[in-house]
């Protein structure tokens, strides 16, 4: 888009228009006063918006503010009833799909699973499944669902809004989910990478609040990570930006799935976790989960090792205090460089074990070189295993509010 001075009324409009919508959204209840203090628009611009915005019921008159001498105000706030968004999460074992209200508040969800997720038309099949069965379960006019947000493993090509070729879906391979989603159902649609959209819904509806910049960090089988500045995604080029799992930890450590050696989803992933506590009771290392070892090792998944952490197993407590030294390393590596404002952290590991946060936070806050880094919260997410699935309504969300034009007006 053109510079701002160089806009034409049509472009000038449509911004003040998506600016109003977005502050009675964010503010509400919120009086003209109010709108134009914040705005920064005129008294009269915003008196004819509010009107648009009230006879397409976009918003709606919300009681009355304090008066300042005169007459009390009239407060506006965004129809919460009237719209509702369709996210989709494509996860390695299953798509879960919710129609999210604004608020943040899930409608209704469903989901299937996806034993065979190993081809495309497989995949396609199961993601128009869940999208029928929970429209058609909800007692919900299609009229008021706005659009659609996907989040996937990466990597993507979210322009295009293609799913490329995720090494955890093995077989699926450029899936332009985004046209054929749009296609099927009429509804603009979004994708993201999952880690980037869980990270956008901890501003967007969590407890990480509209400003600053997060860094958020997924560990759960592998270790992903998503940033925002201002609000927004930061990508990098070609999405490769907030691969925190592959930054370098040890320059001779073991090899990771990227060919790269001692990443730090080498060492402090749900993968690598597994591998450690095998290695160690084939080393002769006690743990309750010795027997269970012996007998069939593959009952020695990620869940059962971190139930026997929690219920105090000394060598996976051990291991797993490790595993929040390393993410202290990595996290310093990553706050040295981009300072973020809040450090929120998700992923199975984390809601299994949160404890690591605490482990990580004091690495990292002893070695951090900035000493104003020391105030900088570092929480859990708000969300637990649902992070992608509220992700994906976020990413679908603030591309309603940026374009409200094409969707809501
Ligand atoms: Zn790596």
């Amino acid at each position: 888009m053109k510079k701002k001075e160089h806009w034409n009324t049509d472009q000038i409009r449509q911004y003040n228009r998506s600016l109003v919508l977005k502050l009675i959204y964010k503010e509400g209840p919120v009086s003209k006063a109010e709108i134009s203090k914040k705005s920064e628009l005129t008294f009269a611009t915003i008196g004819n918006i509010t009107t648009e915005l009230l006879e397409i019921e976009a918003i709606r008159e919300s009681g009355y503010g304090k008066s300042n001498g005169g007459r009390r105000p009239i407060l506006y706030e965004f129809n919460w009833d009237n719209y509702y968004v369709i996210a989709l999460d494509i996860g390695v074992t299953q798509v879960s799909a919710a129609l999210v209200n604004f608020k943040g508040s899930i409608y209704h969800q469903h989901e299937v699973s996806m034993s065979d997720p190993s081809n495309k038309p497989n995949l396609i099949e199961k993601v128009y499944k869940v999208i029928d069965e929970l429209v058609s379960q909800a007692d919900l006019s299609f009229s008021k669902i706005v659009g659609i947000g996907v989040s996937a493993p990466g990597p993507i090509d979210e322009d295009d809004g293609k799913i490329l070729t995720p090494p955890n879906l093995h077989g699926v391979k450029n899936v332009n989910i985004k046209a054929l989603l749009e296609q099927r159902y009429e509804l603009t649609t979004v994708l993201e990478k999952d880690a980037n959209a869980a990270a956008l819904a901890e501003q967007w509806f969590g407890s990480a609040g509209s400003k600053g910049n997060i860094l958020y960090i997924f560990a759960d089988q592998g270790i992903g990570g998503g940033i925002i500045i201002d609000s927004r995604i930061y990508r990098g080029y070609k999405n490769g930006a907030g691969e925190i799992g592959h930054i370098s930890i040890d320059i001779d450590g073991p090899k990771c799935n990227c060919g790269n050696f001692g990443c730090l989803e080498a060492l402090a992933s749900g993968i690598a976790l597994v591998k450690r506590v095998k290695q160690e009771i084939r080393r002769g290392s006690k743990s309750s989960l010795s027997a269970l070892y012996l007998n069939d090792e593959a009952e020695l998944t990620l869940e059962t090792i971190m139930e026997h952490g929690k219920n105090g197993d000394p060598l996976v407590q051990h291991i797993l205090n490790e595993i929040g030294r390393y993410l202290g390393i990595g996290v310093t590596n990553a706050m040295n460089f981009f300072s973020p404002t809040t450090v929120i952290f998700g992923g199975q590991m984390i809601e299994l074990y949160p404890e690591i946060i605490q482990v990580t936070e004091e690495i990292a806050k002893d070695r951090v070189f900035s000493e104003f880094a020391h105030d900088i919260p570092f929480i859990k997410s708000s969300f637990g295993n649902q992070s992608s699935l509220m992700g994906a309504a976020s990413i679908i969300q603030q591309k309603i509010f940026d374009y409200p034009e094409n969707i809501l007006i």
